[in-house]
């Protein structure tokens, strides 16, 4: 089984140096790509095909000499993602490829020749050897491959990709006592048919304030002097930590959820999370809680423990069906947090009953009904 294992690194200056040439050659290589993928698009209706873009890249050394310090496999594997993307968005399942900016994080792949040194502690990718690391857990396996980053709080991370002998654990059977729907949703974060409830945390209100103050100063600073430097900096901070309690929240209740022998089975909607986005009134909530994220980790979690996970059509109208009845509701809105049944009389709370829901739908889906 692949997993990633993520570690900081503490670069040497040349080392740094080496970094921010490969971030900006593989950036570079990227967009070139796409400006060069987008062009016979539009223009000309021809679709370019992975080793298309391969053979565009000779001609980019050609003109960028410079390439020839970095390694070239991660040049070759950033010319891979373009012409990945493309394909992506022409099977309709992404949009259209954006470029890479250079205040965005910044990343370069080396899909061979990485290895650690664990007793001096260090990493080697090719052209770039003994960089230090922190190795805060041990991993055992073979390494596939290693993507070194740079937030933009200018902390390097290299993120190792190891083939380990560990295997999944099997699936279990589908059982309506050990299975576990669940709602995901604005005011709660998650909401299980047995009754828990994982609330929506608040991070990014609560650095708020620190941000605002740093954005004012930002105002008061010449774009690009030292000053505006250190704002901005404290600023990609904050986001950092940010993005790094939500991560370690969406862990944690992952765990929780998939180490619980009482489940075997969760249920699930297919949300179109990128769709709610585009839903202005919910976008601030949404992104805050991460449910994107929140779902593809469960995933894999899942598969490791051996959970069935089973995502039910998203149109399947959880919220606004009666989960003691069958009875829907059309007129549900979604500021409506309770509800009682028109047919029925049951007086439902918006995401329990959706949860009900979920788990019903779910084993509908995996029983054969008798
Ligand atoms: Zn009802």
């Amino acid at each position: 089984m692949l997993k990633a294992y993520k570690y900081r690194l503490y670069p040497t200056a040349d080392q740094a140096e080496f970094f921010s040439k490969s971030f900006g050659c593989c950036r570079v290589a990227y967009n070139r790509t796409l400006d060069y993928m987008s062009l016979l698009w539009c223009g000309a209706g021809v679709s370019v095909s992975r080793f298309g873009a391969q053979e565009q890249l000779i001609s980019l050394k050609e003109i960028y000499p410079w390439f020839g310090e970095v390694n070239s496999q991660s040049l070759q594997y950033a010319v891979k993602q373009v012409a990945d993307a493309f394909k992506n968005w022409w099977e309709h399942r992404a949009g259209h490829p954006l470029l890479k900016r250079k205040k965005d994080r910044q990343s370069f792949h080396n899909p061979q020749n990485c290895s650690v040194d664990w007793k001096h502690k260090t990493l080697s990718i090719p052209k770039c050897k003994d960089i230090p690391i922190v190795l805060h857990r041990s991993f055992y396996g073979k390494i596939k491959d290693v993507t070194i980053s740079m937030n933009p709080d200018g902390k390097y991370y290299a993120s190792i990709l190891v083939d380990t002998a560990i295997t999944a654990k099997p699936c279990s059977v589908v059982e309506e006592t050990t299975t576990v729907g669940i709602d995901t949703g604005v005011k709660t974060f998650a909401v299980c048919s047995d009754g828990r409830e994982f609330d929506t945390p608040h991070f990014a209100k609560a650095a708020e304030k620190r941000l605002k103050h740093y954005q004012r100063e930002l105002r008061h600073k010449t774009k690009g002097s030292s000053g505006w430097k250190r704002v901005q900096h404290h600023i990609a901070r904050i986001h950092a930590k940010v993005a790094n309690q939500r991560l370690d929240y969406i862990h944690k209740v992952t765990h929780q959820l998939t180490h619980d022998s009482q489940v075997r089975t969760i249920c699930i909607e297919d949300l179109n999370v990128k769709g709610m986005l585009r839903n202005r009134h919910l976008a601030y909530s949404i992104a805050d809680a991460s449910i994107g994220r929140f779902y593809s980790i469960l995933e894999y979690k899942c598969r490791w423990e051996g959970v069935n996970l089973i995502r039910i059509g998203r149109w399947d109208a959880s919220s606004r069906t009666c989960s003691a009845c069958g009875e829907v509701n059309r007129r549900l809105k979604l500021s409506d947090r309770t509800w009682t049944c028109m047919s029925c009389g049951s007086v439902h709370d918006r995401d329990h009953n959706a949860s009900g829901n979920i788990k019903s739908f779910g084993l509908r889906m995996a029983l054969p009904s008798d």
